[in-house]
């Protein structure tokens, strides 16, 4: 199947939700960021498995057990291909985005982070990309230093290299800020660090959904991402990391499934990539992202990249348009997603009269604080637009605005 941008319906006719009604007016959904909605491919391949399928993977001989395991090693080597990593035991499946992020800052941490240690993140960061490292910072005695942005929504890389000092252990980064839109120059990134040699984790949350990640090409030592927000199902991700460090860093948690040999006296660990998947590992999830990723890669990628750019564009064109609004985040690499205030107006309010409407948003501090205290806000409004969206659901959206700015 190849997409057709020119057909916008062929696209939307692969996803059931985006059909539907909610308040009475067609749903227009702009909340991408958050989660992303599936492909019916997705959905029959988790019906399938649920309906004539499951067994328990790497332990049963029986059929089901034997389909489920090989759909599940399938999936890891979709996966590996999709963010191009050379060897399919790089790629270990957790839960999603901040599971990988806390296995990484225990595991990491327990190996090589002492007192003293510095972590550096960013100010454009996701808690979920602040939190495990300042819990990890203090278990060990450590420092999390914070690379600021500018108020364009730019990260201010060209102060990394001053943060950076002998005690400095990870740079953790996100490739796209799920707030300011801003796509990173994460190449550019791995370079300093590495020139000083030090690793570094990316945050691939939004960035896996907007464009995706050659992990060899960037360098990066670390990328982790969720399966929901590049539809596929929830409860699944992807931690990706060098093999080195998988194999030097000690298990996050213990159980089934991550072992060689157990007695009492001694336990012995599995092999790469099963040291890091103790216990029953979401098996059909993991099946179902790779079903995600092979309809992704079945559609045209630039043309979707073109997609989102022409909505971000036209987004962008009309908010500017409308007086009292004021956009955050106006880098020149920007992803597909627009986060504004109104003037006077509480962003709950915005989005709940648009939900009236028929028009998803979020907004609040979109787990991301510190963003809101760099602008003095307590919160904005985010759209977050993916390829199936259109120019006539931006237009929706904007003249629910402009009623939501009469109304108040
Ligand atoms: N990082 C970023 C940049 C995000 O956008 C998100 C989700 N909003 C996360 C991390 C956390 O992802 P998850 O909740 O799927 O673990």
């Amino acid at each position: 199947m190849t997409y057709e941008p020119s057909t916008m319906n062929t696209i939307r006719s692969h996803f059931p939700i985006l059909s539907q009604t909610v308040n009475g007016k067609p749903l227009v959904y702009f909340d991408n960021g958050a989660t992303a909605q599936k492909p019916q491919v997705v959905i029959d391949a988790i019906n399938e498995l649920h309906s004539s399928l499951n067994g328990n993977i790497h332990r049963g001989i029986h059929y089901m057990a034997e389909q489920c395991t090989e759909r599940y090693e399938a999936a890891r080597e979709t996966v590996r291909a999709y963010i191009n990593a050379a060897k399919s035991h790089e790629v270990i499946f957790t839960a999603g985005t901040t599971a990988g992020i806390n296995l990484v800052a225990f595991s990491f941490g327990e190996k090589y982070v002492t007192a003293g240690d510095e972590i550096i993140t960013t100010e454009m960061e996701h808690h979920s990309n602040v939190v495990p490292w300042q819990m990890l910072c203090n278990r060990k005695g450590a420092t999390l230093k914070v690379l600021p942005f500018a108020d364009s929504g730019e990260l201010r890389v060209d102060l990394l290299s001053s943060l950076i000092s002998p005690k400095t252990k990870l740079v953790t980064v996100t490739q796209i800020s799920n707030v300011l839109g801003t796509i990173n120059p994460i190449a550019e990134i791995v370079k300093i660090a590495h020139a000083r040699h030090i690793p570094v984790l990316v945050d691939g949350a939004q960035g896996a959904q907007h464009g995706g990640v050659d992990v060899q090409q960037t360098g990066c030592d670390f990328y982790v991402f969720s399966g929901h927000k590049i539809y596929g199902p929830t409860g699944i991700g992807v931690l990706y990391a060098k093999e080195k460090l998988l194999e030097e860093m000690p298990p996050y948690q213990g159980g089934g499934d991550m072992v060689k040999t157990v007695s009492f006296a001694k336990t012995t660990y599995a092999d790469l990539p099963y040291k890091f998947e103790a216990g029953t590992a979401n098996y059909i999830g993991a099946i179902g992202l790779g079903a995600a990723i092979s309809f992704i890669n079945s559609l045209n990628k630039k043309e979707l990249r073109k997609q989102e750019q022409t909505l971000l564009q036209h987004a962008t064109a009309q908010l500017r348009a409308i007086d009292g609004i004021n956009i955050y985040g106006n880098a020149s690499n920007k992803a597909g997603l627009v986060s504004f205030s109104m003037e006077r107006i509480h962003h709950l309010d915005v989005a709940q009269i648009l939900d009236k409407l028929g028009v998803a948003v979020r907004s609040g501090t979109l787990c991301a604080e510190p963003v809101m205290q760099h602008y003095g806000l307590t919160g904005m409004v985010r759209a977050s637009f993916a390829f199936y969206n259109t120019i006539e659901e931006i237009n929706v959206w904007v003249e629910g605005l402009k009623r939501v700015k009469s109304m108040m």
